[in-house]
């Protein structure tokens, strides 16, 4: 028999907050330190990439050579330290609008089961979230430190939903929240629906062009935003 739950898995940078630039000044640091490159981030646009691939793209173009495993590592341990300075700090840093009140009600609501599904490595999924104390809502993820491809991550936070719920729940019933294509192509290959909204850096007719199950200017009206996925 078919559940009556539904599963959320919600990226963090530009769906639920904007961290400033924090993450970017980070690796950004990381890299200077480690590697004696200023402006790593530079000419890479990292919206939708998960950590490793950003960290992998940043060898590739400016070291013109694929890191080694013990390489990536090292950088995250680096990355880590500057991120959590650098969201402290952050004057850009902002929740963005509906969010907490989603996140309330959602929370609230026993046939909702609210999860992460982000490309940041979990530990920096975690500083980003604790500045906002938006942590607790979430009480399992797919993060970048599981998989460098957004599709395997996808699949994984899925699995980790469905053994939260302790029950089998329907692709139809399972959403992916992102602002960026690449969340509506892992929703796409994880078999499960696909909710775009157009608050990071991705135009909307970039998302639209991905046809996403549904595309929304925000997260505002959270009401509508919660009477849409329980149709
Ligand atoms: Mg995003």
């Amino acid at each position: 028999m078919n559940s009556s739950k539904t599963i959320l898995l919600f990226d963090i940078d530009g769906t639920l907050l904007l961290s400033g630039g924090a993450g970017n000044r980070a690796l950004n640091r990381a890299f200077q330190e480690k590697y004696q490159i200023s402006q790593a981030m530079e000419s890479i646009t990292p919206d939708g990439k998960t950590d490793p691939a950003i960290v992998r793209e940043v060898f590739r173009k400016k070291l013109h050579r694929e890191p080694a495993f013990t390489e990536i590592e090292e950088l995250k341990r680096v990355y880590l330290r500057y991120l959590l300075a650098e969201v402290k700090a952050s004057s850009g840093y902002r929740l963005l609008p509906g969010i907490l009140h989603l996140l309330e009600e959602g929370s609230q609501r026993s046939d909702l089961i609210l999860g992460l599904l982000t490309g940041n490595w979990e530990e920096g999924a975690r500083i980003k979230l604790d500045r906002s104390n938006l942590r607790r809502f979430f009480p399992f993820g797919g993060f970048g430190s599981d998989a460098e491809d957004r599709a395997e991550i996808a699949r994984l936070a899925v699995q980790r939903g469905r053994e939260y719920a302790g029950e089998w729940i329907g692709e139809d019933r399972i959403f992916v929240i992102g602002d960026t294509p690449y969340d509506i192509r892992c929703a796409r290959a994880a078999g499960v629906r696909a909710i775009a909204v157009a608050t990071g850096s991705c135009p909307w007719e970039d998302l639209a062009c991905c046809q996403p199950d549904y595309l929304l200017p925000n997260l505002a009206d959270h009401k509508q935003f919660l009477a849409l996925i329980s149709k």
